[in-house]
């Protein structure tokens, strides 16, 4: 079977999509127009529309329905938010357990609110395994990880260590030694959600045009070349994404993330490996990896990318063939069993990190302009969260979700989220960082001895990590 680098596996999942929905060709008015079709824009229309079914709503997107990251990701669904610590941790501990709650129940909501409305998309509740399943110096790496879950507050029910027999037991990694496991965690086929949940809020009353680039966005106003919508509020949806709003794009950048599937796999294979609830899996490497079992038996695996020069985000699928043959490596090296599998797909996209990694839904109700993002790769639980509480905070409810600390409803983006540096700066950082990092996995993966540049990495990147906040 031919490798085909540039090839998103969940969009080949779906039969033939029918003709691109119209463009918007006229000036019109809506109560909300939102900006982009991915899982932020159209989870926010949703609860819009299904609370206030009287509300006009229009989606413009300037490619097709999921063409961003939520049409393509690593397709988990994860109960946390990267960067809650940045919200959680002058609170007393009674309300960073309420924030961790929700975030956690933010899960079986979306498995719930699929079940209702009959979107097929392969939702699987199978947890996460955080693993410390290739050197041993991830035991404590995770054992620090879990610690830290705890301090954040998520349950001591949710999150727990398992040993290397427990772990064994759900998969079987080389070197499992043990791990975390995280019940609040699913997966989806992405794609499948996507374009469910946008025939969904069609049917809801909702108009989505497509092939709908939106040149300029301003208050209570978002102008295509053809044509222009004024709406009370506008919503910014883009994510990783924002490159034609110089507003945005300045406070969230685009990452890539790049990932794999092999071929189904054998039932042998299957046997040797285990993973029958399916859960999702990554190791303790700072290159960021994630990992699940498919509905179809093949396995997924991702791993954070580059950052390219400018912010620019990626619009096509392909990677290169060294991308893809880092990722099959790492996999093989988890589960040996791998080596000599076929890798059938590999593709990539942008997710979108904000300068002190937070995840933010904000209105501002002057401008009448809001937005969600900066997810930093944990996105496609986050989306469904932000959508429901930019809609709460659109409708002026006085909800839990409304009073979170990363629910903003008289603020402006420019003041709360801080800018990135501007270039040639951002593009060195991340260099530096990316080869810091890769530095660092390799002395951890020879496990031998490195008494003094080891320490200094290991310093050099806790460092790194915490200039980005
Ligand atoms: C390869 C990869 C793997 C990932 N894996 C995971 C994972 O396993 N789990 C997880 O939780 N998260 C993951 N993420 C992150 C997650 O997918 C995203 O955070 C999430 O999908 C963002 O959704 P969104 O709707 O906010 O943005 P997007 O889905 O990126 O949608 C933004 C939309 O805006 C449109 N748009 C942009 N500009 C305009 C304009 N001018 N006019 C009109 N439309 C416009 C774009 O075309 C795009 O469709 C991953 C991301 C990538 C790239």
């Amino acid at each position: 079977m031919q490798l085909d680098t540039n090839s998103n596996l969940w969009t080949s999942t779906i039969p033939e999509r029918p003709e691109p929905r119209p463009r918007l060709e006229a000036n019109i008015q809506a109560d909300v127009a939102i900006v982009g079709a991915g899982f932020t824009g159209l989870w926010t229309a949703y609860y819009l529309k299904t609370q206030a079914p009287h509300l006009s709503i229009v989606v413009l997107e300037a490619g097709r329905v999921g063409h961003g990251a939520s049409g393509r990701n690593g397709g988990w669904v994860v109960g946390n938010l990267a960067g809650l610590e940045r919200y959680v941790n002058e609170l007393p501990m009674v309300r960073r357990r309420e924030c961790c709650q929700v975030v956690a129940d933010n899960v079986d909501e979306i498995g719930k609110v699929l079940e209702r409305e009959g979107i097929a998309a392969d939702f699987n509740k199978g947890g996460a395994l955080y693993a410390a399943a290739r050197y041993p110096d991830q035991i404590a790496i995770q054992k620090d990880y879990l610690a830290h879950l705890h301090e954040l507050g998520h349950a001591e029910t949710n999150c727990s260590w398992l040993d290397a027999d427990q772990l064994a037991e759900k998969a079987r990694f080389r070197n499992g030694y043990g791990g975390i496991y995280h019940r609040q965690v699913a997966t989806v086929n992405p794609a499948k959600l996507v374009d469910g949940l946008a025939e969904r809020v069609e049917r809801l009353g909702v108009t989505i045009h497509e092939n709908s680039r939106v040149t300029r966005l301003g208050q209570h106003e978002a102008a295509t070349d053809q044509g222009t919508i004024e709406a009370t509020t506008i919503v910014c949806a883009t994510e990783g994404y924002a490159e034609d709003f110089h507003d945005f794009r300045k406070h969230v950048i685009p990452v890539q993330s790049l990932v794999i599937a092999t071929e189904p796999l054998t039932d042998d294979l299957w046997q040797e490996i285990g993973m029958a609830e399916r859960p999702a899996f990554a190791d303790a490497s700072r290159l960021i990896n994630y990992g699940h079992r498919s509905a179809d038996g093949r396995l997924i695996f991702g791993a954070r990318g580059s950052y390219a020069f400018g912010g620019k985000s990626k619009h096509g699928m392909a990677m290169s063939q060294e991308d893809i043959h880092l990722r099959r490596d790492l996999l093989v090296d988890l589960f040996p069993v791998l080596e000599g599998v076929a890798i059938s797909h590999g593709w990539g996209g942008s997710l979108g990190l904000s300068r002190n990694f937070r995840p933010h839904g904000i209105l501002d109700r002057e401008s009448g302009i809001a937005t969600a993002g900066g997810y930093a790769g944990e996105g496609v639980a986050a989306a469904h969260l932000f959508g429901r509480t930019l809609a709460d905070l659109i409708l002026e409810r006085d909800s839990q979700l409304a009073s979170m600390p990363w629910a903003f409803a008289n603020a402006n983006h420019r003041h709360l989220i801080k800018r990135w540096e501007p270039e040639p700066l951002r593009w060195l950082a991340a260099q530096a960082i990316t080869y810091s990092y890769a530095g660092e996995e390799v002395l951890m993966k020879r496990n031998k001895p490195a008494p003094l540049i080891k320490p200094v990495l290991t310093r050099m990147n806790d460092f790194f990590a915490s200039i980005i906040e």
